[in-house]
């Protein structure tokens, strides 16, 4: 588990404006196709390339890597997965406590975590269904009120329901009030997201982004809040900048 996505202490955000009727309104709208995105906010710095060693090509290292064994093949995620939204009651196992979570304010942020756990490929509903529920069970186990995020990603796309929209998330120290969490399943600091997966990433985000009309500058990964953490992992933050550059969120 990633521990470090998982905060939670933030103080009780002044009232609530976000409804059932808004969270309905949401989901009614995660059907419409996505026009083609204009960025017109401020397009982030990238962050810094790592810095690998140079090596000659014949060197001992570069062969050992060229032959090692590599990550199991994931199996393709087929088109009729992608961009289903599913509901909170499709995969867990226990209903939200109330008393445990603030009441969420006005939405003007939206953080993109990974899950950090072990490399996930699954794309089979009862497997992320269950991968989901241990998230939940654990965040349970720290005393939180349900699982931490608002959405989870799947390695197909899918975009399942996590904590409901009405209740403040617990997913960045300090900065969870009207901040929408999304997780994507998978850590990327060891294997990559999936074309599925980003594309699901990328929908979904742009829908939030109009549909609460939260801009590009606001919509940030984890370690983007100055946090001391990898989230979401080194090939997903490169991935979701490339989407900002190309102004392909909103
Ligand atoms: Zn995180």
């Amino acid at each position: 588990m990633c521990e470090d996505c998982f905060e939670k202490g933030d103080s009780r955000a002044p009232g609530s404006v976000i409804d059932d009727a808004g969270s309905r309104r949401l989901f009614l709208l995660l059907g419409l196709s996505v026009l083609a995105g204009c960025a017109k906010q401020t397009v982030l710095s990238p962050m810094p390339s790592p810095p690998w060693p140079a090596r000659p090509p014949s060197s001992p290292e570069v062969q050992q890597e060229t032959t090692a064994i590599p990550m199991p093949a994931p199996p393709e995620p087929t088109p009729q997965w992608r961009r289903q939204l599913l509901p909170r009651s499709a995969w867990a196992r226990g209903l939200p406590v109330p008393t445990r979570m603030n009441r969420m304010s006005s939405i003007r942020f939206i953080t993109v975590h990974h899950d950090g756990m072990d490399p996930f490929f699954a794309i089979d509903h009862a497997t992320v269904a269950a991968h989901l529920e241990g998230i939940r069970r654990l965040h349970r186990r720290k005393g939180w009120g349900d699982i931490g995020y608002h959405f989870a990603v799947d390695r197909a796309g899918r975009v399942w329901e996590a904590r409901p929209l009405n209740w403040q998330g617990a997913h960045v120290k300090d900065h969870n009030p009207g901040n929408i969490g999304i997780v994507v399943l998978g850590n990327f600091e060891r294997q990559q997201p999936s074309a599925a997966q980003l594309d699901g990433v990328r929908v979904h985000v742009s829908t939030l982004m109009r549909v609460y009309n939260v801009p590009l500058n606001r919509v940030h990964t984890h370690q983007e809040w100055g946090v001391a953490t990898v989230c979401p992992g080194n090939a997903l933050q490169k991935a979701l900048l490339r989407l900002r550059r190309t102004g392909r969120l909103g």
